[in-house]
């Protein structure tokens, strides 16, 4: 018994860790070579931030994918069925913020408490922060929260500090703060902060999982209350109802009673915590794979090329990524006008030049919307520039 219970916390520290791995690769890769996805294309509140936009026509922000749909699918069906599955077990940052918690456990004895009715009023904080940034969202028709997210900013410092510091600038800060505040109190961002962790927590409160606690057999010897990394009174109820419960399972691992004291229970039934695991995860990266694998679900925008020979391109759908001779072939500009109307006819810039690396090549703070508009004003394109 007490073996299972570890080989489930190790499971599940060894699947957050191959989530944060893989898209900390996955976003490096990006930077290095075409074709792998953005991180943008990774983030199931993505999903979210275009759902506005894709139902009311079927269009996509943009830097959004199909694939921000098919994830925000899954973290509805998971939402549902396990509650704040992804949070425990799935989620790159919780993995993240988790590691500076365990570093900030060995370093401190006894772990830093907040008064608990300032900590209740904070995380309310993350709901009308969820609904702000969907508004805000909806009605600018940009990822609005992209400079503040620390994410992009953590997935991008593999391009160097340059660039996040003029892209993420509070993005940064945020990742290090949160980073720091981890070690001394866990998971800081998804308590009061994460707008995915909200609406998952919305989404939890459709109670088809939950975690029970059998009275006669307790101790209180107040190890779960210990071990939850997001201070539920575990012990002071019989169920657990808190939609900030993240399905981690430390408490049930954690009591020592060997006695079914703390249990799973699905839809009434009690089930083992590897099974709920292994569909958790399972269902979410099975879905991924199958998707990515069979082409299904598309993770990367075409490249320009491909939507200028379908006849559908726009201005909007230059990158970062974009190449200097890709622009001119999509849209039928000779390079040097393309380099002269973007204020760079005294450069010599290769035509494979990236315009992410332009900034490199000519020591100039250069943004990508530079070329959107010049492309614009030489074709006389109707662009309103990047919000
Ligand atoms: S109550 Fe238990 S399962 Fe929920 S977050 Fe706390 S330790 Fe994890
Ligand atoms: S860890 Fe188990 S025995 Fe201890 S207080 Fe919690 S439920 Fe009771």
């Amino acid at each position: 018994m007490a073996r299972m219970m570890y080989r489930i916390q190790l499971a599940r520290r060894i699947s957050l860790g191959f989530f944060l791995v893989f898209s900390t690769l996955i976003a490096i890769l990006h930077q290095k070579i075409p074709g792998f996805p953005a991180v943008d294309a990774l983030c199931p509140f993505g999903g979210l931030e275009t759902l506005f936009k894709f139902l009311s026509g079927g269009e996509l922000l943009r830097r959004i994918e199909p694939s921000n749909i098919l994830l925000l699918a899954l973290i509805i069906v998971l939402g549902v069925l396990f509650g704040r599955i992804f949070c425990g077990w799935i989620c790159a940052f919780g993995a993240l913020q988790g590691i500076f918690g365990s570093l900030g456990r060995r370093i401190f004895k006894k772990p830093l408490t907040i008064p608990q009715r300032v900590d209740r009023i904070l995380r309310l904080f993350k709901y009308p922060f969820l609904v702000a940034i969907l508004i805000w969202t909806w009605r600018v028709g940009d990822l609005v929260i992209r400079p503040y997210d620390p994410w992009p900013a953590w997935a991008h410092l593999s391009a160097g500090f340059a660039e996040v510091w003029g892209e993420f600038k509070i993005g940064f800060i945020v990742l290090i703060l949160t980073l720091i505040s981890s070690i001394f109190y866990e998971r800081t961002f998804c308590k009061y902060l994460c707008p995915l962790g909200a609406f998952n927590a919305l989404l939890s409160r459709i109670p088809l999982m939950r975690i029970k606690r059998e009275q006669s057999t307790c101790t209180s010897c107040t190890l779960c209350n210990r071990v939850c990394p997001m201070n539920i009174k575990v012990m002071e109820t019989d169920r657990i109802n808190s939609p900030e419960c993240i399905a981690c399972m430390e408490c049930v691992t954690a009591c020592p009673t060997k006695k079914n004291t703390l249990s799973l229970h699905f839809v009434r039934k009690q089930v083992p915590l590897w099974l709920i695991a292994l569909l958790g995860v399972g269902i979410y990266a099975g879905s991924i794979g199958i998707a990515r694998g069979t082409g299904l679900v598309s993770f990367t925008a075409p490249p320009l090329t491909h939507r200028a020979a379908k006849g559908d391109v726009r201005v909007e759908d230059i990158k970062g990524s974009s190449t200097y001779a890709d622009i001119c072939e999509a849209f039928g500009v000779d390079l040097p006008v393309l380099l002269a109307e973007s204020g760079l006819s005294t450069f010599d810039i290769p035509p494979d030049t990236r315009i992410k690396d332009t900034g490199l090549i000519t020591g100039l703070a250069f943004e990508t919307d530079t070329v959107r508009n010049a492309i614009a004003r030489i074709l006389d394109l109707p662009y309103s520039g990047e919000h």
